[in-house]
């Protein structure tokens, strides 16, 4: 990706498996911040789920890519997945800021219960400067952004504010994913293909690739 000027929405997380929630926050930052592309980047080591077990960063990119298809502004990005040791965030920010150039602007589209866990992340204030973080509704969870503000200052803490994505809540979540295929159960909230891909790469049976916790990442 080159061109200065554009308007780019990244979506991180551990996508272990990428489900219809991911995609339908993807399409809203396209939507609702007129965005020309927005990245889809799974997290090699995700900081906040070090001590668990994922699929394969190759199979959770493959499954991202196959969910993308069809979507010509949604694009899978290996950004992460190529960096050696764990995937902070700050350092996926200077990465894309790199490769976009000066001009481009940087939308980082969070889950709400990503948006409370934002104070604990490596160089958060640093980060908070390169992108415009962007919150999406999640079921049972709050949009408030007040716990920012000792970190990103009254107008950081505003800006937050002003771009939150209001969606329906989507009730898709991969730990809930994972239980149903472990159990032998059939998976909910998949984009067309992922359940028989994974099916296909035998992912996600008898506790292989990804265990319990539901924590976000950094
Ligand atoms: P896990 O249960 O393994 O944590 P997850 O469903 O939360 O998986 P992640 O890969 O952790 O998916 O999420 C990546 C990003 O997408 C995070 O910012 C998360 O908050 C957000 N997200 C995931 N699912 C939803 C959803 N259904 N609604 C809103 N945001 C979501
Ligand atoms: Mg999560």
């Amino acid at each position: 990706m080159s061109a200065g000027g554009r308007r780019v929405g990244w979506l991180g997380g551990s996508f272990d498996p990428v489900h219809a929630g991911h995609l339908c926050m993807a399409r809203a930052a396209l939507e609702q911040l007129d965005l020309d592309a927005v990245l889809l980047v799974p997290a090699a080591i995700p900081p906040h789920k070090r001590d668990r077990q994922l699929a394969s960063g190759a199979d959770r990119l493959a499954l991202l890519a196959l969910a993308c298809a069809d979507e010509e502004r949604l694009l899978a990005s290996d950004v992460e997945l190529r960096r050696d040791g764990i995937s902070y965030s700050y350092d996926t920010a200077c990465a894309l800021r790199e490769e976009l150039g000066p001009g481009a602007a940087l939308f980082f589209v969070i889950g709400a219960d990503t948006l409370a866990e934002l104070p604990s992340w490596y160089r958060i204030e640093e980060l908070g400067r390169l992108v415009t973080f962007c919150p999406v509704t999640r079921a049972g969870t709050s949009l408030d952004t007040g716990h920012l503000r000792p970190l990103l200052g009254d107008e950081g803490a505003a800006a937050v504010a002003r771009h939150c994505l209001h969606i329906e809540p989507h009730p898709a979540s991969s730990t809930v994913v994972r239980a149903q295929l472990r159990a032998g159960e059939a998976p909910e909230h998949l984009p067309p293909g992922v359940a028989e891909e994974i099916r296909r790469r035998g992912l996600y049976r008898n506790g292989g690739g990804g265990a319990t916790s539901s924590d976000g990442s950094g």
